[in-house]
């Protein structure tokens, strides 16, 4: 069945829906990811209260969404199941929108398909469901060739009050920054790598990893729609 063919399947199943769905690997992996992109919401907004708590508060300028021009963000293949997930149940509008894009970009410059240009600080379009590299860009440190910790403002933000510093390498020198390190991007990405045991490391771009996972996804949808017995099995 085509993505399209199984999409208007399962809206007219939707409402008959049983509750199968809750108990397969697919919705145990997209409730584990959504505790992980929980933790990096907190570890960031604790880090931001700890550096605002010592004089040195960093945010983004309002209505700024710069980081998105440009950018096509790639997701493991949980990462992806999570967004079809959610475009099939919320948001079935954007999978025209995302399939239309997809051609166009064949013959334009590459920019992430959920980037609205029209929405100054709204542009994503998939707030809820986008991947872990859009959470994790501007508050997050890396890890430098040293193995030390790095961090960088974005260019789009202002200097810190009363200093010029926009880069900031090793444990001492943030601590005495902000008061603390910023959450090492890379503790986030391992656990999300680690949902994935038999795909780890598996990364594509949005445009190649979302079209597989509506179908991975539409299908075990439509065996829930379908079915009133155990999916537990399945192996999405
Ligand atoms: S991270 Fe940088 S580019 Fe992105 S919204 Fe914040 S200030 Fe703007
Ligand atoms: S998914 Fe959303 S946040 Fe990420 S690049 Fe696209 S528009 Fe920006």
């Amino acid at each position: 069945m085509r993505q399209r063919d199984l999409r208007h399947y399962f809206l007219r199943k939707r409402s008959s829906m049983s509750t199968p769905i809750w108990d397969t690997t697919l919705m145990r992996r997209i409730s584990a990811l959504d505790m992980i992109y929980a933790r990096v919401e907190r570890a960031q907004s604790e880090f931001r209260k700890t550096a605002e708590d010592k004089g040195s508060p960093i945010s983004c300028p309002s209505l700024c969404g710069t980081c998105c021009i440009h950018f096509v963000p790639d997701m493991t293949p949980i990462e992806a199941d999570r967004l079809a997930y959610y475009l099939l149940t919320e948001k079935q509008e954007m999978i025209d929108h995302f399939m239309a894009h997809r051609k166009e970009a064949e013959v334009m410059d590459s920019a992430c398909p959920f980037w609205d240009i029209d929405k100054p600080g709204h542009n994503c379009m998939i707030y809820p469901a986008r991947p872990l590299i859009c959470r994790l860009f501007g508050f997050c440190s890396v890890l430098d060739k040293c193995g030390e910790p790095a961090f960088a403002l974005c260019r789009q933000m202002p200097d810190i009050a009363g200093g010029d510093k926009r880069r900031f390498v090793g444990v001492a020198m943030m601590e005495q920054q902000f008061g603390a390190i910023p959450p090492l991007m890379v503790d986030f990405s391992r656990t999300v790598a680690a949902l994935d045991p038999c795909d780890a490391g598996e990364r594509n771009t949005i445009d190649e990893a979302l079209p597989p996972a509506l179908s991975r996804v539409s299908l075990v949808l439509r065996l829930a729609a379908d079915s009133s017995e155990d999916l537990s099995a399945l192996p999405a």
